[in-house]
């Protein structure tokens, strides 16, 4: 195994950081839990980031989703470049902008129709006004510990820490996520439990003459994933349908990345509307909304100087170009679900407690749980301490996780080299690492 990296000149630029930007990031996400600095990179190429200190390593977080087809691919970096040539903004409509409006109506189930947002987080208000327009009504559902963006009504009960902060189970209290927060702004969100749907049907037995919208990642992505119980979505739709009230995936990190037709193609069941984001463009910035024509064509009118940019439609035009080529789903979901089974059966011969799960091109793991979790509050029981002592020891060896969670995203550019690589790295920190 390689010796531990330096990582002078990430030190020296932090400190340097420190004098422009808010605690020397640009967000929080930048640097690890009990980091004294983060990694500055110098560039990607296929599955690996280079660091400044000129360390490699085999990357697993994805820029947060959007990297499927990993760093730099060639047709993503032609398509960019063409398109700069021709103008990187135009606040006018162009002939490629129709051309891959049509590929995402084709390929997301729900789609009559797009519409482009720049964040994912824009997306998400964008479906909630929808949603609005189209009932009339005013209350949004949520889950607890799903993200949706940082707005006001988006960022409500995310994060928690402790079942202290979080009310009954059935009942959660809605906390807020950030300072400057207005609690105003949750009066018409009401939170609910994840994976249950007597939860549900008595929220809608009360209150379903007020609720506009449900909205759900439908797989628990923001934590350590957690995946729907059989039947669960199916119920979800079934539910909102019988009550008029529009059913928002909120497809931001599954898009794409659970197959071509992201989740709602791979558990079958279609929302009313669907945000997407990351995954969709390849590492630009683009997201939006996509739907049936009778709810999109609410008198909602989403405007946003970078809408459809130019250069993020033909980053997306060029991503979907790639992900349509036959093999390339076969090949990052065999991988996912090998670096899975790998890090599951490591855990089982050391005797280390774990739950790992895949799907698509994202796999997770929870240490210190051995059963399956099917709420927030069952990952308040994951040892985030140990998880954090592997990322370190997996980042000393070149191997790069998520900052909080144990959430790895795969690309078209990762190979079997890498996850053998990964594991040999992932069983030796355990082993070294983790108490029984
Ligand atoms: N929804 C989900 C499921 C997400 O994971 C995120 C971002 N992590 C968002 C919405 C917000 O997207 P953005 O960061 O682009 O605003």
């Amino acid at each position: 195994m390689r010796a531990i990296f330096d990582t002078g000149r990430s030190k020296e630029l932090f400190e340097s950081a420190k004098s422009c930007l808010v605690g020397g990031l640009a967000s929080s996400l930048h640097k690890g839990e009990y980091e004294e600095y983060p990694i500055y990179i110098e560039c990607g190429k296929g599955s690996r980031l280079y660091d400044v200190d000129g360390n490699e390593y085999i990357d697993y977080v994805g820029g947060f989703g959007p990297m499927i087809l990993g760093y730099c691919p060639e047709t993503i970096k032609d398509a960019v470049i063409g398109q700069m040539s021709r103008g990187s903004q135009f606040a006018a409509p162009y002939e490629l902008l129709n051309e891959v409006s049509k590929k995402l109506v084709d390929i997301i189930p729900c789609a009559d129709l797009v519409s482009y947002q720049s964040t994912g987080t824009e997306a998400n208000m964008l479906g909630f006004r929808l949603a609005r327009a189209y009932t009339g009504k005013d209350k949004i559902v949520k889950f607890e510990g799903h993200y949706h963006g940082w707005s006001d009504e988006e960022l409500v009960s995310f994060g928690a820490d402790s079942l202290r902060m979080m009310g009954p189970r059935k009942r959660p209290w809605k906390t807020m996520g950030s300072a400057g927060q207005r609690e105003k702004a949750l009066e018409d969100i009401i939170v609910l439990p994840w994976n249950d749907l007597e939860a549900i049907e008595d929220t809608i037995g009360r209150r379903g003459h007020e609720i506009a919208a449900i909205v759900t990642e439908p797989v628990m992505c923001n934590c350590d994933p957690i995946f729907p119980k059989s039947g669960y979505l199916k119920g979800l739709r079934e539910l909102t349908e019988q009550n008029d009230i529009v059913l928002i995936f909120d497809e931001v990190i599954t898009g794409f990345r659970l197959g071509l037709a992201g989740a709602q193609g791979y558990y079958k069941v279609t929302p009313d509307l669907c945000s997407f984001g990351k995954a969709v463009a390849g590492g630009f910035q683009l997201a939006g909304v996509a739907g049936k024509s009778e709810i999109m064509e609410s008198d909602v009118h989403p405007v946003g100087t970078f809408n459809a940019n130019p250069i993020a439609i033909a980053a997306c035009g060029a991503t979907i170009s790639e992900l349509q080529r036959p093999g390339i789903y076969e090949h990052m979901t065999g991988l996912t679900r090998r670096l899975s089974e790998g890090i599951r059966e490591i855990c089982l011969r050391r005797d280390i407690g774990a739950y790992c799960n895949s799907a698509g091109s994202i796999c997770g793991f929870a240490l210190g749980v051995r059963e399956r979790m099917n709420d927030y509050r069952d990952t308040l029981k994951v040892n985030r301490i140990d998880y954090q002592r592997l990322r370190r020891a997996c980042l000393d060896r070149g191997i790069r996780l998520h900052p909080t969670r144990g959430r790895l995203y795969l690309s078209a550019a990762h190979t079997n080299g890498d996850v053998d690589r990964t594991l040999m790295v992932v069983e030796e920190a355990l082993t070294k690492i983790v108490k029984r």
